[in-house]
């Protein structure tokens, strides 16, 4: 298995690690080439708007989009669930998106005072007990269609949803020194994708 972990900005280094810890050599995505040689992607957080900036300086919008519509599986976490909305609220207008999941995103959602914080989530289908996640600047999912399935919750909000191929997290997976949800992630069938209604 080939997991690339895009890496133009934001919290990469840590996903990498975090698949270290489950024995996969993740390697870090930042060109077309490098693309081209992953199997799976996770998109960090970070912070959209620079991402989509990076995106387009290093001429990865393009082949982004094909790697999405050819179905590989992609986790998206924070900003990388932001960029992998179909709507997103409070985005700058000349943010980028790669519309795959059916759902609003309104970014930084939780409130000043909620800037950052951690709680631990209930998991549908995760063994072991609740996740510990940690929110930072997290967008909210104000909506969804039913193509997506919701995996957590937060405050009646999705936090961790998947549609097909496609997982994404509002908060961050990689901080958590618990590598399940990457190891969710890595068992998702490659070839699952597009099931976008
Ligand atoms: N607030 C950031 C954005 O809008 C996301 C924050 C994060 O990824 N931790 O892109």
């Amino acid at each position: 298995m080939k997991v690339g972990v895009l890496a133009l900005q934001g919290a990469f280094a840590a996903h990498v690690a975090t698949f270290a810890s489950l024995g996969i050599a993740a390697f870090e995505v930042r060109s077309a080439e490098q693309l081209a040689e992953a199997d799976r992607l996770v998109i960090p957080g970070g912070e959209s708007t620079t991402m989509s900036l990076m995106l387009q300086r290093s001429e990865l919008v393009g082949p982004l989009r094909e790697y999405l519509d050819a179905g590989h599986p992609v986790f998206g976490t924070c900003a990388g669930a932001i960029l992998l909305a179909s709507r997103i609220e409070g985005g700058r207008p000349d943010q980028i998106g790669f519309p795959m999941l059916d759902m609003t995103v309104r970014r930084n959602d939780y409130g000043r005072q909620r800037e950052s914080f951690e709680t631990d989530l209930a998991v549908t289908g995760l063994q072991g007990g609740d996740f510990h996640a940690v929110f930072i600047r997290a967008p909210r999912i104000t909506q969804w269609g039913g193509s997506v399935e919701v995996l957590a919750t937060i405050d009646g909000s999705p936090a961790l949803v998947r549609c097909g191929a496609i997982m994404c997290s509002t908060f961050h997976p990689e901080l958590a020194g618990d590598p399940r949800l990457h190891e969710m992630f890595v068992s998702i069938p490659a070839g699952t994708g597009d099931e976008r209604s």
